[in-house]
């Protein structure tokens, strides 16, 4: 478990593939067992044994899926989809959607564009919602990577993956990397355990990030929950100089994002999402996002309860015409979920935006 970190379910069934594999090369190398004889002798079948050597063999052929291929996307996210949020999004508007849009102004009026830019705030606040909008409306291509899959023990892998990610992007211009978690790779140099290989990609990223000329039409985003621990010389100009706080949502907003989240949902008329707003501090979007998907799942298991089983199977009218959410529906999915933000939290990302302004 330690030495495959980055490895999906898929890559881990592959492993044990591989080390069984292994075995058997082995012992028809040694001559135990004959590939062209019919069945296998008893004794050594009862010896058949999967040891760690054999993983640690295995683990050299089989690496995690997201190493080996650098996924450009088309995200279909778009402004409205994200609820509340204005000023970020205006922000990234002008920052990240006009300059991929229109180059040559921004050429013309003598204005660098940022080739960083870092969302920083709670989990679950809309960052990769946000990064895949600004690709959407800016037509840009989108490249995904997630900073602890980066993180790869095999020496030299990560940094060429990155190089990769950027070459890959240069290609697909103008096109938006995207690297959430980004904490995780750059944790202060001289401060964590795996210095060394962190070190080595920081060095990297940055490389690359100066290596984009001007007007390159590649854009990295960043998002993370622990601005704190970042290396300063990310946060350099020309760099990610540009710093969003994404905050938890404030009641208006959340207003704004149950609006989004029950916009194709039949809701009764004793459903008061202003209501809602109100009683959901601490809520995050995901949270938000959450109760409603309950709330509906609530109504539907409410109506499964309550139709008979043949209308239900062939999802009669009656059946369809009856799912519709009530405010109880939502009552219960607010026991149900909880707000994942504390007073706490939201106090550490203000302090740290007041001491930003400070700084700056
Ligand atoms: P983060 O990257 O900040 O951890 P995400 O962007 O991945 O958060 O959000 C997770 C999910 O929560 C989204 O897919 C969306 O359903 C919901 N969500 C979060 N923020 C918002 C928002 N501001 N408006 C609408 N939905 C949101």
């Amino acid at each position: 478990a330690e030495v495959t970190h980055g490895f999906v379910g898929a890559d881990l069934a592959a492993l044990a593939r591989e080390a069984a594999m292994v075995v058997l090369r082995r012992l028809i190398n040694e001559g135990k067992i004959n590939p062209e004889a019919e069945s296998i002798p008893r004794e050594v079948l009862e010896e058949l044994k999967v040891t760690k050597r054999d993983f640690y063999e295995a683990l050299k052929m089989v690496e995690p899926s997201a190493l080996r291929e650098v996924l450009i996307e088309v995200p279909n996210v778009h402004w409205d989809d994200i609820g509340g949020l204005e000023e970020v999004k205006q922000e990234l508007r002008e920052a990240v959607e006009w300059p991929l849009k229109y180059p040559k102004a921004f050429k013309k009026l003598g204005i660098t564009p940022p080739k960083g830019v870092l969302l920083y705030g709670p989990p679950g606040t809309g960052k990769t919602l946000l990064a895949k909008a600004v690709a959407t409306e800016s037509e840009a291509n989108f490249i995904a990577v997630r900073g602890p899959e980066v993180l790869s023990k095999w020496v030299g892998e990560s940094e060429k993956r990155i190089r990769e990610i950027f070459r890959k992007a240069r290609q697909a211009a103008p096109a938006i990397i995207f690297i959430d978690e980004i904490d995780a790779i750059a944790p202060a140099r001289g401060t964590s355990e795996g210095e060394k290989v962190t070190d080595r990609i920081i060095n990297q990223l940055l490389t690359e990030m100066d290596g984009l000329v001007e007007n390159s039409g590649v854009v990295v985003i960043a998002a993370t929950n622990r601005p704190d621990i970042l290396d300063p010389a990310l946060l350099r100009p020309g760099r990610f100089d540009r710093l969003i706080l994404v905050p938890a949502p404030d009641e208006e907003a959340r207003f704004e994002i149950f609006k989004v989240h029950t916009r194709s949902m039949p809701l009764a008329d004793d459903v008061d999402l202003r209501e809602l707003a109100r009683r959901t501090e601490g809520y995050t979007g995901a949270d938000i996002a959450a109760v409603c998907r309950e709330a509906a799942l609530n109504a539907l298991r409410r109506v499964v309860k309550s139709v008979p089983k043949e209308k239900l199977e062939e999802e009669s009218e009656e059946f369809l015409n009856k799912l519709v959410v009530t405010r109880k529906d939502f009552e219960e999915a607010l026991k149900k979920v909880k707000p994942s933000v504390s007073k706490y939290m939201m106090e550490y990302y203000r302090q740290f935006e007041e001491a930003r302004k400070r700084v700056s």
